[in-house]
């Protein structure tokens, strides 16, 4: 491993190391809301219709990590936290309306003190322009998938508007960006490229190419979609957003996608009973949902292909992940912001030929938090104390965790009813067991909605129940382990410095709810 003077000593002086004595180019591959589930490395009751072989490489040729979580299940915050290593309540990235300060730790700005040459494209989603960068070219806010506007260094960032439109699909001109900067790129440097496709955000709006992707094929369904949620606390069962109840909003999803795109996509809802509603809603949403995951995979085969053909792939480390998971119709939701796994739980592929074995997984809990001391690990550089994550690169080389890492995982989410009508809570989760709190009340931080909801606890047995349709926090046997759950979510809380002395009244609800 190159050590930190050499780095230094090297960077100092602008000389070329040789290559063996170069830390590893970084490509860091990241979608939005893109679910396990839509991954057949992953395998799902999807992976019978929907292959993703390009990501699937990654998984085939290095790591898939199996237990890679958020620290809370939202694009802004979580990007804030894969950027810092650290949870939303210290470097105040807690809402999507958060701005990340440019004072923050940075993993880009850390990589390029250390030597490399770092660069973005794509999706950025914070409210604070691009720092630690060497050069950026990002998607004003959410971005458009057909002919979006592009924002690069240099020119004004704020704002969701603004910047130059590009004639194509984003998922293809973010990579065309990246694959030209490769091509061009001076190579004294070793490189960390971060490369964020907008898809498979909503709204889906699938290349041209693409628009009849599946059209033939009913998709399985997931168990859970017809999931009775009479074994919920009150504090979730009437929440959250389901498919069923967005064919009612007038906001709802077939209604945005359809008349904005295709106009022959609208489902005609008339005659079909409740049941045959969810299912067409579920056959809608989903087949959309993949066909922008089918660009984005042809696309990561495209830089990959490239490495290949540069010489480049034997000494770049290459991630794919997504800045959370989604819900794909489980427990007939769609969206993500909630503990619950398909929202939680990240996918994480990692290759680094020779080094990182090929056709490894792991089921170490890590989290994004994780990310950035990970990369920094693998560039040589120190992790900063102020991160709250671990390095996993010892993980990723072995498929092992070392015997001091973690055993529980520290979980919240703060915007409470806002945006698909999620109470605020918070959990832990084990290898075997997770146990949720939601404390009812909105905590007065942006985005939170003014009402309070029932306070309540949910617990699952995560190995005899996966999918977690079977909340056992009421069962008698149960109840020792909730005691001691409970003691360790305080316990976990507070060493990650969330103690809530912002919220009084919070802080009351817990105490009464303890016990
Ligand atoms: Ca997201």
């Amino acid at each position: 491993m190159i050590k930190q003077w050499m780095l230094a000593t090297w960077a100092l002086v602008g000389i070329a190391l040789p290559v063996q004595a170069r830390p590893p180019n970084i490509l860091y591959i990241m979608a939005d809301d893109h679910a396990t589930n839509a991954i057949s490395a992953y395998g799902s009751h999807l992976t019978s219709v929907f292959k993703t072989p390009h990501i699937d490489r990654l998984a085939r040729e290095g790591i898939r990590m199996d237990r890679t979580y958020c620290v809370n299940a939202i694009c802004t915050p979580s990007r804030a936290s894969i950027l810092t290593g650290q949870y939303g309540h210290v470097n105040g990235v807690k809402t999507l309306a958060d701005p990340l300060p440019p004072e923050a730790i940075n993993v880009a700005g850390l990589l390029r003190a250390g030597g490399y040459e770092t660069v973005l494209f794509g999706k950025w989603h914070l409210k604070t322009e691009p720092f630690g960068f060497d050069y950026w070219k990002v998607g004003p806010g959410q971005g458009k998938y057909h002919n979006p506007s592009f924002k690069e260094i240099g020119t004004p960032y704020a704002g969701r508007k603004g910047g130059k439109v590009a004639s194509g699909y984003y998922t293809d001109l973010v990579t065309d960006y990246a694959l030209d900067w490769l091509k061009g790129r001076a190579t004294s440097k070793p490189f960390a490229l971060f490369l964020h496709h907008k898809a498979p955000h909503g709204k889906w709006e699938p290349a041209k190419r693409h628009r009849d992707f599946l059209e033939e094929v009913d998709l399985p369904e997931p168990d859970s979609l017809w999931e009775n949620f009479d074994h919920r606390s009150p504090a979730s069962r009437n929440y959250g957003t389901s498919i069923s109840h967005r064919l009612a909003d007038r906001r709802n999803m077939i209604d945005d996608v359809s008349s904005t795109r295709w106009p022959t996509a609208r489902i005609d809802m008339q005659g079909l009973t409740e049941k045959e509603q969810t299912r067409a809603a579920y056959q809608k949403y989903v087949k959309d949902y993949l066909r922008c995951v089918k660009a984005v995979d042809e696309n990561v085969g495209r830089v990959l292909d490239y490495l290949d053909q540069a010489g480049l792939a034997a000494n770049t480390l290459v991630v794919y992940t997504s800045d959370q998971g989604m819900f794909l119709g489980e427990h007939d939701y769609f969206d993500k912001r909630w503990i619950y796994e398909e929202a939680f739980r990240m996918p994480f592929m990692a290759r680094l030929p020779g080094t990182i074995p090929a056709g490894i997984t792991t089921d170490a809990l890590c989290a994004n938090i994780d990310f950035a001391p990970t990369l920094l690990s693998y560039a040589g550089l120190p992790v900063p104390d102020a991160m709250q994550g671990r390095s996993f690169r010892r993980i990723l080389e072995t498929g092992k965790k070392p015997d001091t890492w973690r055993t529980a995982l520290y979980y919240r989410y703060w915007m409470h009813l806002a945006g698909h009508h999620i109470p605020g809570h918070f959990g832990v989760r084990t290898d075997r067991y997770k146990l949720i709190f939601f404390h009812g009340l909105p905590l007065g931080s942006s985005g939170a909605i003014d009402r309070a909801t029932p306070p309540g606890w949910e617990l699952y047995d995560l190995q005899k129940d996966p999918r977690e349709i079977r909340n056992v926090y009421p069962n008698p046997e149960y109840k020792a382990l909730s005691k001691q759950l409970k003691r360790e979510l305080l316990r976990i809380k507070a060493a990650f410095g969330d103690s809530d002395a912002a919220y009084p009244e919070l802080q009351a609800v817990t105490a009464r709810h303890w016990e």
